[in-house]
C-alpha cells in the first residue's frame, strides 16, 4: 500500500517568534511544488500562533511539540488541544525522547496525550525510542514495541490507521550519527508488525512511520527507499530552510 510520506522538522527550544516566521517564510516557496508529502514544522510553543498565520496558504503544516489531556484547568506550563485548534496546529509531537528523559514524560502519559490529540482532530506524531545501552543489550525491539503498544492503548484499528510514530534511536539524536538504513528499517519493520499484531493488517498497512536521529540531505533518499519508513522526523537540519526543504524534496 502506498503511503503518503510525511517530513516534520522538529524545532524544539529553538526560534523566537520573529526566527520562526522567518524561517517558514524562507522555507514556502522553496516546497511550495511539493505535492506527494506531508510537511509540518514544529515551532515552540511561543511561536506556533504566529507561524501557524505564516503558513497559512503555503505547503507547511503545523504542528506542537506537547499537548495535555485534559480540556483546561490547573495545570500549570501545560498547553490544550483547544488551544492548539484554536491557533490551526494540526499535528503534535508526543513522548519525544528528551520529554521521556528530562521531563519524566511516561508511556501513560503519552497515551493519555495522544488520544486526546486525536479526539480533537489533531495527529499525533508519537515518538518511540531505544538508548545506546538498550540498544547495545540487543532488547531494542522489545522495548520500542512496548512503548508503541502502551501509546496506542484504547486507539480503534481505524483511528490507529491515521497517527504516525517517529522512531528515534537516541544515539543517533544530534549525534550525527544516522542509523543505517537498515537499523532503520529493522525496527519500523518490527513497529509495523507490532500494530498488525493489535489492530489488524490493515491498520498497519496504513500507519505511518517516521524515522528521526541526525537525518540530513545526504542520508534521506536511502532512508525513504526503506519499505517500512515512511518520512522522517527531523531535528537539527528541519532549523535551516535550505536543508530542510532538500529532506521534503528527496
Ligand atoms: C529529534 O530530536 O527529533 C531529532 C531527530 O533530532 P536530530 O535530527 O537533530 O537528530
Amino acid at each position: 500500500m502506498a503511503r503518503r510520506p510525511i517530513i516534520a522538522g522538529n524545532w524544539k527550544m529553538n526560534n523566537t517568534i520573529a526566527e520562526g516566521v522567518k524561517l517558514v517564510k524562507e522555507l514556502a516557496p522553496l516546497v511550495a511544488d511539493v505535492e506527494a508529502v506531508d510537511v509540518v514544522a514544529c515551532p515552540t510553543a511561543t511561536a506556533l500562533a504566529a507561524v501557524a498565520d505564516a503558513c497559512k496558504g503555503t505547503k507547511i503544516h503545523v504542528g506542537a511539540q506537547n499537548v495535555h489531556w485534559e480540556p483546561k484547568g490547573a495545570f500549570t506550563g501545560e498547553i490544550s488541544t483547544g488551544m492548539l485548534k484554536e491557533i490551526g496546529v494540526e499535528y503534535v509531537v508526543l513522548g519525544h525522547s528528551e520529554r521521556r528523559d528530562y521531563f519524566g514524560e511516561t508511556d501513560e502519559g503519552v497515551n493519555k496525550r495522544a488520544r486526546a490529540a486525536y479526539a480533537a482532530g489533531i495527529t499525533p506524531i508519537i515518538c518511540c525510542c531505544e538508548s545506546l545501552e538498550i540498544r547495545e543489550a540487543g532488547t531494542y525491539i522489545d522495548h520500542v514495541v512496548k512503548q508503541i503498544k502502551a501509546a496506542l492503548d484504547g486507539f480503534s484499528a481505524d483511528e490507529v490507521a491515521k497517527l504516525v510514530i517517529a522512531y528515534e534511536p537516541i544515539w543517533a539524536i544530534g549525534t550525527g550519527k544516522t542509523a543505517t538504513f537498515e537499523q532503520a528499517e529493522e525496527v519500523c519493520k518490527a513497529i509495523r508488525e507490532a500494530v498488525a499484531e493489535v489492530f489488524g493488517q490493515s491498520a498497519a498497512d496504513a500507519i505511518r512511520i517516521q524515522y528521526g536521529g541526525s537525518v540530513k540531505p545526504a542520508t534521506i533518499k536511502d532512508l525513504m527507499a526503506q519499505p517500512n519508513v515512511d518520512g522522517a522526523l527531523v531535528g537539527g537540519a528541519s532549523l535551516k530552510a535550505a536543508d530542510f526543504s532538500a529532506i521534503v524534496k528527496f
